[in-house]
């Protein structure tokens, strides 16, 4: 040790790891498809849709996860079921680095999750106004179709999202497999 106040800190490794595991170390494992990781963790620089090196955006994003009842009570009933929702969801707010690619399609499935959920509540609404039971539970069948075909086809494929939040760890459906050795191999 130096008394120099104003020496460079001692380092072991070498400093040019900054794009790599930053925030201070992780811990990832995989858990069948999925990769469960800290909710604090900072991710490699890596693509995680495609595992590309050529990282040029991040992306904040909400994980967001919900017990699996919740869509049951929404289904028998929907206003209270989305309520329970808002309450109940667990969270993790995370940066997504990209690239130019992938970060393309991110942008137009967040667009098109917008529509999917004004679909939705366009449909659920009209056929509530229209106060005919047959076609409220036509607007309610039909209103969930656009919405779940648009998810599951246009969203998903695009972006990634949480199969399970706990306090201190989110379990992430959709990383590449390349990137997620990349992110392994960091974690501690
Ligand atoms: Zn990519």
């Amino acid at each position: 040790m130096t008394d120099n106040p104003y020496a460079p800190p001692e380092n072991d490794e070498a400093p040019a790891d900054l794009e790599g595991a930053g925030g201070g170390g992780f811990h990832a494992e995989q858990v069948g498809d999925d990769l469960a990781i800290d909710k604090t963790a900072t991710f490699p620089k890596v693509c995680l849709k495609c595992g590309s090196k050529d990282v040029t955006s991040f992306q904040d994003h909400l994980f967001q996860y919900n017990p699996p009842y919740v869509f049951i009570l929404i289904f028998l009933c929907w206003l209270p079921g989305l309520i329970a929702m808002m309450i109940l969801r667990k969270t993790a707010k995370m940066v997504i680095p990209l690239c130019s690619t992938c970060d393309a399609g991110w942008r137009s499935a967040k667009v098109t999750m917008v529509v999917a959920i004004v679909a939705l509540i366009g449909c659920l609404v009209v056929s509530y106004l229209l106060q005919d039971p047959l076609l409220m539970v036509l607007g309610f069948v039909v209103g969930f179709a656009i919405f779940l075909g648009l998810v599951l086809l246009k969203v998903n494929p695009a972006m990634l999202r949480a199969r399970k939040i706990d306090d201190s760890r989110v379990t992430i459906i959709g990383i590449h497999p390349d990137a997620a050795r990349v992110i392994l191999k960091r974690s501690r």
